[in-house]
């Protein structure tokens, strides 16, 4: 009898019958699927992405080469040179972060006293080669400027938990 109830099973391609109803009844519902990358999804305030070294609103660089962040580093990532200015203050000379490296922690970010290493919002740096991914100061100052209002955003939005 369970023979022959597998048989008919198969012959009226019940299987089959129900795989497609229940494609039937997903193609009448909202889409939950997004097309990238014309369509992106929400970032939280928490993602880690891209670089990025922030300057005063006078334009000013915020760091003072403490070197904090390459002492923290876990990865060993971030290269930092500096000397004192004519003006008495402390900045950098280099500023590299070899990005092949990086593991995206976090750890540099709060450990600088002055917000000016930050991980910003931007996601797609995808390279042809290793060399590209070796970011230097200037790259990672541009990084700042362009995403200075939604890096300073997420701070803020962040402040109370840091
Ligand atoms: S996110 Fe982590 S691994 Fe990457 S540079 Fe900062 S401290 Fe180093
Ligand atoms: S980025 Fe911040 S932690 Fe790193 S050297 Fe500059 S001031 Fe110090």
């Amino acid at each position: 009898m369970r023979r022959f109830l597998y048989r008919m099973v198969s012959f009226l391609m019940w299987d089959l019958l129900r795989g497609m109803a229940l494609t039937l009844r997903y193609m009448f519902q909202p889409r939950v699927t997004l097309d990238y990358p014309y369509e992106k999804g929400a970032l939280s305030s928490r993602f880690r992405g891209e670089h990025a070294l922030r300057r005063y609103p006078s334009g000013e660089e915020r760091c003072i080469a403490c070197k904090l962040c390459e002492a923290v580093c876990p990865a060993q990532a971030i290269t930092i040179e500096a000397e004192e200015q004519k003006d008495g203050s402390r900045r950098t000379t280099r500023y590299d972060i070899d990005m092949t490296k990086c593991i995206y922690c976090g750890l540099c970010e709060e450990s600088c006293p002055v917000d000016a290493i930050v991980e910003g919002p931007h996601f797609e740096y995808a390279t042809e080669t290793r060399e590209e991914l070796i970011y230097d100061k200037q790259r990672l100052l541009d990084n700042g400027d362009r995403w200075e209002q939604q890096i300073e955003q997420r701070l803020k939005q962040e402040a109370r938990y840091r």
